[in-house]
């Protein structure tokens, strides 16, 4: 870490110390050239990937898209928005845990069938339907196929 009185880059900690609510590190340092003394802060970053669409475009990645993703694929099935919310936020922690600047809207998409594929058949089919786009019965059968796994 640069000493920010004098640009020397070798400083020492002299103390370190996690804060009470432990979700960062206090580090005292000390300029070995100046002698003058600063304290940097060391927190994790937890932040959202952007999305990166088939086309290119990035957009961010949000538990309310993911909701409507989930709610139009499962347009009047019978499914409890308790399982529904555990789905979503079982993909939200995956996606924080990858820890990427940005992920394909694909790797999402598998993401949503997997769930779709626990909570509700019909669901899965809809969503795999406009995701996967068919190109032909081939690879609908497919789909169905997997089903009876
Ligand atoms: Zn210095």
């Amino acid at each position: 870490m640069k000493c920010p009185f004098c640009g020397d880059v070798d400083t020492q900690v002299i103390d370190s110390r996690v804060s009470e609510e432990g979700d960062s590190i206090r580090r005292r340092r000390r300029c070995t050239a100046c002698n003058k003394r600063f304290t940097t802060y060391e927190t994790a970053e937890l932040r959202m990937p952007q999305i990166v669409k088939q086309n290119g475009n990035r957009e961010e990645f949000t538990r309310d898209k993911l909701r409507t993703s989930f709610m139009r694929a499962l347009h009047k099935r019978p499914v409890s928005t308790e399982l529904v919310d555990a789905a979503i936020e079982r993909i939200y922690q995956k996606v924080l845990s990858l820890g990427e600047r940005e992920l394909p809207s694909l790797q999402i998409g598998e993401m949503v069938m997997h769930e779709l594929h626990k909570l509700d058949k019909v669901a899965y089919i809809r969503f795999a339907s406009v995701y996967r786009s068919f190109k032909d019965v081939d690879d609908f059968r497919d789909v169905i196929r997997d089903l009876d796994k």
